[in-house]
């Protein structure tokens, strides 16, 4: 055998997972189809969306909230090609990141297709058409996922795009309409609704991250309606979108069951994403992947049916986010050398970065009720925050779900300032089994944010809030 682990994919789980075994003495090796390192995150996801939604945040507060500052300013205008070429450098200087831990953790890097000749064996097919193999002891399959289409809705990638597309757009649309309350449709018509774009956002469920503590959305639907005027359609099925020149129609059952039109210039399908498997060669090796999702079926071990070989990621179960997809390039490492490895799943934080951005961890009210857990809740609105009145941040809050008799903290939900930074740590609480009355013992330095989650805490603790 030539390598000891042959990794296919670079995005956060296939990258983390070479370092990680390289630095544990295995030779390794990693495949990407792409030009550049560092999968769907870096290069078309988290990193692009969180640069635009920075830009956006500057230029929305420039123009609404410098004023209340004392701060004037005259001719505010968006320069979106410059806006993108900058998120475009940010991507740059991160996929560049890779290539550098790669050559200096010597993990050996080759672009084009991988798939499987037979479980030791991988085919790299190149852009040129031309072919080599490679042999490794284990192979860990890290190829992650792509938007998912909706089967009577034609994406034409120019007016009825996906989140790939709308990270590059080269002018701002007047009239944006999203498809899909989730995470990625959220924070991608933020940055538009920021730069004065009307975006209606059109979502199936009752609420908008209806995954996440019901609360939640509601603050977030009520905020974002405020704040940069997006409108929402909830409980409204998609029926089709059409497009003509620059005209976009979608058209949706609302839930009295009459079909509504929305007209825009451009629209976003935002509706989830859908593990990729193409071009892998699974069948050579056996492996199927699941009906619905086309994810791969791991084990506890995240091992496939086929000894030695693995899969982490979004090609497999759980939360399509970047953290979860290292954790698990970790996992895999470390159990290929023998050690014994944890993840818990229970404690992996959700976040959107919208503003307020809200952040999760933990069981939410829904599913603690379904479950028939006894809790107590504590909660501490961001308008009692003396750190939040500073900065004119005041909508949200903190929700503090405590074990009714243990008053161990089994969820912590926030919507607020820096609530993705914030969320750290609930989860570090959480991992060290907490219970509510420790975190509202715990000094927090004051003014802070984070003096929301000990007031919450209280809360929580015999409804001991001081400032509330
Ligand atoms: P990917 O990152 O998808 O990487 C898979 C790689 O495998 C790709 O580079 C692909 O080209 C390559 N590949 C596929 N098939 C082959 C093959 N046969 N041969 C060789 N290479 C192959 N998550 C967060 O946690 N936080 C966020 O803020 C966040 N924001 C997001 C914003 C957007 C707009 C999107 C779309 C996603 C966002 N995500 C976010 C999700 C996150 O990007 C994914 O969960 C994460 O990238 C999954 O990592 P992965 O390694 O499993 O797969």
């Amino acid at each position: 055998m030539q390598y000891d682990v042959i990794v296919i994919g670079s995005g956060p789980g296939g990258y983390v997972a070479a370092i990680r075994c390289a630095q544990l003495g295995l030779k390794t090796a990693v495949i990407e189809k792409y030009n550049t390192f560092g999968g769907t995150c870096l290069n078309v996801g988290c990193i692009p969306s969180k640069a635009l939604l920075d830009s956006s945040e500057h230029y929305h507060n420039a123009a609404h909230s410098f004023e209340a500052h004392g701060i004037s300013l005259s001719n505010l205008k968006v320069d979106i090609k410059k806006m993108i070429a900058r998120k475009d450098d940010v991507i740059n200087q991160n996929t560049a990141g890779i290539t550098y831990l790669f050559k200096k953790n010597k993990v050996e890097s080759f672009q084009g297709i991988g798939s499987f000749v037979d479980k030791n064996t991988i085919k790299i097919t190149k852009d040129d058409g031309t072919s080599e193999q490679i042999t490794g002891k284990n192979v860990i399959i890290a190829t992650g996922s792509k938007p998912t289409y909706l089967p009577f809705l034609p994406v034409d990638k120019k007016r009825i795009i996906t989140s790939t597309e709308a990270l590059n757009l080269t002018e701002i649309p007047k009239h944006l309409i999203v498809i899909g309350g989730g995470v990625i449709g959220l924070e991608l018509g933020s940055v538009y609704a920021r730069l004065g774009s009307k975006v209606s956002v059109v979502e199936f469920a009752k609420s908008i991250i209806g995954t996440m503590d019901g609360g939640l959305g509601k603050e977030l639907q009520r905020v974002l309606k405020k704040s940069v005027g997006m409108e929402f359609y909830t409980g409204h099925k998609v029926t089709g979108a059409t497009s003509k020149g620059k005209t976009v129609t979608v058209t949706a059952e609302n839930p009295k069951g009459e079909i509504i039109s929305l007209e825009g210039d451009y629209c976003i399908v935002a509706v989830g994403r859908t593990a990729y498997t193409d071009n892998l060669g699974l069948e050579n090796i056996g492996i199927t992947v699941e009906e619905r999702g086309k994810k791969i079926t791991v084990n506890d071990h995240l091992e496939t049916i086929v000894p030695g070989v693995y899969a982490i990621g979004d090609v497999v179960k759980g939360a399509m986010l970047a953290h979860k997809a290292e954790d698990e390039g970790i996992f895999v490492a470390e159990s290929i050398v023998g050690q014994k490895p944890h993840i818990d799943y229970n404690l992996i934080p959700g976040v959107v970065y919208t503003w307020p951005e809200v952040a999760s961890v933990g069981k939410t009210e829904e599913q603690l009720k379904e479950a028939g857990v006894k809790y107590k809740t504590g909660s501490f609105s961001f308008k009692a925050s003396g750190r939040a009145k500073a900065s004119m941040d005041t909508d949200g809050f903190v929700k503090i779900l405590a074990d009714a008799e243990t008053d161990e903290v089994i969820g912590v939900h926030m919507i607020g300032p820096r609530a993705a930074d914030m969320i750290a740590e609930a989860v570090v609480a959480m991992e060290y089994r907490a219970s509510a009355e420790d975190i509202g013992r715990i000094c927090h330095a004051h003014p802070t944010y984070t003096e929301a989650i000990k007031e919450a805490a209280l809360a929580a603790t015999s409804n001991r809030a001081i400032h509330a």
